[in-house]
Formats: C-alpha cells, sequence, structure tokens
C-alpha cells in the first residue's frame, strides 16, 4: 500500500506495521502500536510546549523514566524514587532541604549577619534532622566531610588561597526566641602561615559564645606546628583539669629555658617561680641587693631566743595522718618566730599586722577564696645564715677560750715546778 501523500494531513492506518501514525503534511509524527505511543523519529516531538503544558503526569506503580535509552533512570517503587546511571545537579544558587517545604536562615560566624545555606535537612526529631555519611568496605579512607576554598570566583578554577584565609568552619547555631542568627560555638580552621603549591599551613580554632553574647570567641587555637594556645582574656580560666597532668616535655610559665620545670637541666639560669606567694626559687646574687655589710646582729643570742617544740599535725593540715605516722616532729611556730626573725616569716597579704592572724586565732580577713586561713609559715632556709654566724660566734668564743686556757696550763706548770724545787728545800732542812 501506497503512503500518504505530501499534502495529507491526519491519522493514518499502516496496515503491514499495523501502526496507526499521525501524519501532518505527510510526514509521521506519532506512532501508535500494541505496546507504545512514539514519537516516529528519535528525539522528535515534544510532550506539550512552553506555552502548552499538561496539569498532571500519572505514573504506575513500578514506572520507569528513562533518559537516551536507559543512560540514566528515574525508577518508582513504593515511597521512594531512584536515578540510576548518572548524577544529579543542582544549579547554583538553587537548593536542595529535606524534610521542609522552607528554606532557613542562620547567621555566618558574627552572630548577626543572615547566610541560608543551600542543602539542609530540617525536621522535628533527632533521624529526620540528622546527617550521616558511611563507608562500608575493608580498606581505603573512611567517610569525610569536606571544606575547599579557594580564591577564584569561578567554580572549578584555581587561585591560591592566602595566610589567614578561613578554609571552612563548622557553627552551632541556635534560636534565641526571635530568630536563627545567634551562634552558641564554632570550631574553624584557618592558613596559618604563607601557602604554596603543595604547601598548606593550616590551624584549627574553637570558639564559644560568652554569657551576654551572640557571637562566639576564640578560645583555644592548635598552631600550624601544634602548639594548643589558649586566648582566653582571663589567665585564671584558662584550663581547668579534673585529672592529673603529664607533661613529658616540661612545663614553662615563661618561654624562657631558665623558667622550665623539667627532669633535664635547661638554660644557664633561673627564674624565680611561686606558690602563691611563696618564691620556690632563691638567689643570693649581689646585683639583687643593696646595703650590703657585714652582720651586726649577735647570732647566738637571736638563736637563744627561739623556742623549739615538739608538736603533732592538726586535722585541718589535710596530710595530717600521714606526717604523724612519722612520729612527733620538731620545728617552730611561725607566731612566735616572727617576734625573733621576720624574714623567715611567710605572713601573706597584711596579715603580719592583724591580731586575730599574730595571736593564732580564727580570722574572718584573711582567708583564701575556698574559705581557708591564709596561714603563715617559716622559711627554714632563710634561717641558715643565721645559724652559720652563730656558729661562728661560738668558733671565735671557743678559740679565746683556747688561748685562755693554754696560758692558764703554762701558769699552772710554772706552779708545779716551783712546787716541786720548794718541796726539794724543805726536804734538805728537815735531813741537816
Ligand atoms: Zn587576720
Amino acid at each position: 500500500m501506497a503512503g500518504p501523500s505530501s499534502t495529507h494531513s491526519g491519522w493514518w492506518y499502516d496496515i503491514p506495521n499495523s501502526e496507526l501514525e499521525v501524519i501532518r503534511r505527510g510526514t509521521s509524527e506519532i506512532t501508535i502500536t500494541s505496546s507504545a505511543v512514539s514519537p516516529s523519529t528519535s528525539d522528535g516531538a515534544a510532550l506539550g510546549t512552553a506555552s502548552l503544558m499538561w496539569s498532571d503526569l500519572f505514573m504506575a506503580s513500578g514506572s520507569v523514566i528513562n533518559f537516551n535509552a536507559s543512560d540514566v533512570t528515574i525508577t518508582h517503587a513504593s515511597n521512594a524514587l531512584t536515578i540510576e546511571s548518572g548524577n544529579l545537579f543542582v544549579g547554583n544558587g538553587f537548593g536542595v532541604i529535606v524534610g521542609s517545604n522552607t528554606q532557613l536562615t542562620t547567621s555566618v560566624s558574627d552572630g548577626a549577619s543572615g547566610t541560608t545555606p543551600e542543602l539542609q535537612v530540617l525536621g522535628t526529631g533527632s533521624d529526620d534532622s540528622s546527617l550521616m555519611l558511611g563507608n562500608f568496605g575493608t580498606g581505603g579512607t573512611p567517610a569525610s566531610l569536606y571544606f575547599l576554598r579557594s580564591r577564584n570566583t569561578a567554580i572549578g578554577s584555581n587561585t591560591i588561597v592566602t595566610d589567614g584565609t578561613s578554609l571552612g568552619s563548622i557553627v552551632f547555631a541556635a534560636d534565641d526566641g526571635n530568630d536563627y542568627l545567634t551562634l552558641g560555638a564554632m570550631i574553624r580552621a584557618d592558613v596559618d602561615g604563607d601557602p604554596g603549591e603543595n604547601d598548606m599551613p593550616g590551624r584549627l580554632e574553637f570558639y564559644t559564645t560568652a554569657d551576654d553574647a551572640a557571637a562566639p570567641t576564640e578560645r583555644w587555637r592548635i598552631s600550624q606546628v601544634g602548639n594548643l594556645t589558649s586566648l582566653a582574656a582571663d589567665a585564671a580560666n584558662a584550663a581547668n583539669v579534673d585529672g592529673g597532668i603529664i607533661a613529658t616535655g616540661g612545663i614553662a610559665f615563661t618561654d624562657v629555658a631558665n623558667a622550665w620545670i623539667d627532669d633535664a637541666s635547661r638554660g644557664s639560669g633561673t627564674v624565680a617561680h611561686y606558690i602563691g606567694n611563696q618564691a620556690i626559687t632563691t638567689s643570693s646574687d649581689m646585683r639583687l641587693k643593696t646595703d650590703i655589710e657585714d652582720s651586726m646582729v649577735n647570732a647566738t643570742d637571736m638563736l637563744r631566743k627561739f623556742r623549739v617544740v615538739d608538736y603533732s599535725w592538726g586535722e585541718n593540715y589535710s596530710p595530717h595522718e600521714s606526717y604523724n605516722a612519722r612520729g612527733r616532729w620538731m620545728g617552730m611556730i611561725a607566731q612566735e618566730a616572727i617576734e625573733v626573725a621576720p624574714w623567715i616569716i611567710n605572713a601573706p597579704g597584711d596579715s603580719k599586722d592583724c591580731w586575730d592572724c599574730r595571736a593564732g586565732l580564727e580570722c574572718e580577713k584573711h582567708v583564701n577564696e575556698d574559705g581557708t586561713p591564709q596561714w603563715w609559715f617559716v622559711n627554714y632556709d632563710y634561717l641558715v645564715p643565721t645559724v652559720v654566724k652563730g656558729f661562728q660566734e661560738l668558733d671565735v668564743r671557743l678559740r679565746e677560750d683556747e688561748l685562755i686556757l693554754g696560758l692558764a696550763e703554762e701558769k699552772i706548770d710554772a706552779l708545779e715546778e716551783a712546787y716541786k724545787i720548794l718541796q726539794g728545800r724543805i726536804h734538805e732542812l728537815e735531813t741537816t
């Protein structure tokens, strides 16, 4: 049977192929077979136009939308759509919001300026508001969350970042009752030094938000060499450790060799350290002292005035049990010794002028932050020069006594000699 003429428009039944065709001016546009309705040539007629659109499209359960002979398919299953054999791209400036048809705005790191992330997972429970990255396999690297930063404004192009460029941040935002711009904490990575090709020094910064603030402040930093630094304004609150601290590399309170506390010697000198107001390093360098003169103090008299006592430790001294296990102790009482040698007494603050502290009584003024009294201490090592001078005084007196004793012995010897002579004379007289 001949085909339709070039002027034919309408339905045409192709008997040999059992196809019903829609003809426009002699050209077949749509073909209907027993199993399909299709354009008569591949990539042919469209279904609807930009101005004439279909209202709805209904697909059967398990149906498949094929692109280019199954290059990419969208397949339906009960309550699920699956895209296979291809990527899903969402254009720049458009988002994917899971769990809601509203895209929410939060804040950049300043806690004020708004930002609207394009990929959001929103929900009312833990399950429907969580994001999981899973990796299943025996090798390779685990699942990761990546932050990439380039200074080029074209996606996929290259311009090197610079020292201080922020590489990415994890931000913890919260509802303050009004909006979602207020931040509670943040972890951020920055370039930490001059970068180059295959050379990217980086640091980690840890931020928390203070009371009455909307934006977090950097508190701790791990530098590109691994130094952990506190940026807390109040150094007293920089680190609170409930457990112990083990510093196998030593500890320094000032970054000079002479200030390190370590199990090996460092530096060539010593920086004074303190426990509270108690110096644990002393110096006898003459360059630290003025008005130096030989001591005029009678050390023997002074030592005689000290009262040395035997005692046991009281219960308000925490190691009293182990200390008392050593037996009775010998020492001096700070409140007594201060009358004899005030420089050997460490009386915190102005407590040496307090009559209650001086008398060893309860004092409301001179207490520590935890309520315990500010105890007085005797620095026994400061007493050593006094003991040395006392020894020297005793030595001088001993030498003087030895001299006197020597003269006395000489006189006794002379007297003994004279006595013998007299005895001889008497004996001569008695025998004549
Ligand atoms: Zn007091």
